[in-house]
């Protein structure tokens, strides 16, 4: 990005140019890629005709002033149609912006379009989504990944150079891991959540996806910070670019934890992590293997959280205010009407579990028991962190898998294995390439820091990127 944002500046390249770029790789490969469900054409083009302006008064808002950037669509935009993938919602119009939103175009940033996501971002493969799958640009038969598969792939295909995703579960994580991408699931409450529709409140983060760690730093550095409007957002300090320094590694204490490296694990990714953890190594950094035991109930407990949350946050998509109407003679009738024919299947099965799970008589056993068991991972993280700096995880089990593979839901759960503990701790946790298998797909490395160490990750992240050979194939 530091490129770029010189040739904007050393004028070689306008806002307008660079927007075009963009507009017309996506006219090339969003046929096939799906990554978004709303391109922004005239904004965009609007956006960046003011940057240009800005820039030529010597007004620009940030070094990164005309930079276009590509929004998930569960992420309020202003007037532009944010449909959460579903198609509840295919003409909704925000009245509003998030403050994420408002804070890119606070730095000039102009909008290309909201990226494809699964249902209210519930899956890990985009299939989910009412607007049809978004395909790996490493391989169209496989999945991008999701819930952010959209903006992952949009970033991998060279559609937009980066973009926002969220994360409850992993949804940034295992998406950037799978297109090759960075992505940052942020310390929870160090980004607003305003605007932001939410799946699961006490576990969403919106994050940055990008090409490289330091573009993914620079984002959330355009993000990160204090919101009055979100009640969960922390006084934490904004988020200032590091210097980078490759001497971090230099004692540095790095757990592995080993029911990270369990049986189900594909052996290309294990190769791969390890092979990365002595590169690690042999610049000084101490391994200590560890044990996070409670990882093995955290798919269990993040199930049961994030249906119960889901479900109570749903209940405002009954077609009155929210969601398209299907008219019925009594409001009973019609508030059944629209929510049976507004949502997809995975929706609903999640809306029942939560119901089930908060019912009165399965309250105790299910709901409160998730929460104590999130307790009890919270302190074995907090532990962990007490004896190294930063934990460092395959970031998923395997590498993109086919599309139409994963028929069971509980498998497709299974995604999440790496990576929703750090949601239901409120650390911060980040993946990037970390080497490619076999067929040529991208393999992802998740480092997880302590809550606010979000620079010591991208310090960390960015040793590991210099030390990882390029693929021999890329993305379209
Ligand atoms: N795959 C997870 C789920 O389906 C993650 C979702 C997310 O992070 N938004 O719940």
């Amino acid at each position: 990005m530091r490129q770029l944002a010189q040739l904007l500046k050393a004028g070689e390249i306008s806002s307008q140019e660079l927007v075009q770029r963009c507009l017309e790789q996506i006219s090339k490969t969003d046929g096939e890629i799906n990554a978004f469900i709303t391109v922004d054409e005239q904004g965009a083009l609007e956006q960046a005709a003011q940057s240009d302006e800005r820039r030529a008064k010597g007004q620009t808002l940030s070094p990164w002033d005309g930079i276009p950037v590509a929004i998930k669509d569960n992420i309020s935009t202003l007037g532009l149609r944010t449909t959460c993938g579903s198609r509840f919602l295919r003409n909704y119009r925000p009245v509003y912006d998030a403050t994420v939103v408002e804070r890119l175009q606070g730095a000039g940033l102009p909008i290309l379009g909201k990226t494809n996501l699964d249902e209210f971002a519930m899956g890990s493969s985009t299939e989910y989504s009412a607007f049809g799958v978004t395909k790996n640009p490493y391989d169209t038969s496989r999945v991008a990944g999701g819930s952010s598969g959209g903006s992952a792939a949009a970033v991998a295909a060279g559609q937009a150079p980066w973009a926002l995703g969220t994360d409850t579960g992993g949804s940034i994580r295992q998406p950037a891991s799978f297109c090759g991408v960075v992505g940052l699931k942020p310390t929870y409450g160090r980004v607003s959540r305003y605007g932001v529709v939410a799946l699961a409140p006490s576990l969403d983060q919106v994050g940055p996806m990008a090409r490289t760690v330091e573009d993914a730093a620079i984002l959330f550095s355009l993000i990160a910070g204090a919101d009055p409007r979100d009640a969960t957002s922390t006084g934490s300090p904004p988020f200032a670019l590091p210097r980078w320094d490759p001497e971090v590694v230099r004692g540095l204490r790095v757990g592995v934890p080993e029911e990270f490296f369990s049986s189900g694990l594909h052996a290309e990714v294990e190769g791969a992590v390890r092979r990365a953890l002595r590169r690690l190594e042999e610049q000084g950094a101490v391994l200590q293997p560890i044990s996070l035991a409670g990882n093995e109930y955290a798919i269990d407990t993040y199930l049961t959280l994030v249906t119960a949350e889901a479900s109570s946050c749903l209940a405002r998509f009954d077609g009155v205010r929210y969601g398209e109407r299907v008219p019925a003679a009594d409001s009973n009738t019609m508030f059944a009407k629209s929510r049976g024919a507004g949502f997809g299947p995975e929706v609903k099965r999640r809306i029942m579990l939560g119901t089930y799970v908060l019912s009165a008589s399965h309250y105790e056993a299910y709901y409160e028991q998730a929460q104590r068991v999130r307790t009890l991972i919270k302190l074995e993280v907090a532990r962990a962190f007490e004896q190294v700096d930063v934990l460092i995880t395959p970031t998923t089990p395997s590498t993109a898998f086919r599309i139409g593979e994963k028929r069971n839901p509980l498998e497709m759960y299974l995604s999440d294995l790496y990576t929703a503990t750090a949601n239901l701790s409120g650390v911060c946790a980040l993946s990037l390439p970390c080497g490619w298998d076999s067929q040529g797909l991208p393999i992802g490395l998740q480092i997880m820091g302590n809550h606010f160490q979000e620079e010591l990750v991208f310090q960390v992240a960015r040793v590991v990127e210099a030390s990882v050979e390029r693929g021999a194939k890329g993305a379209v």
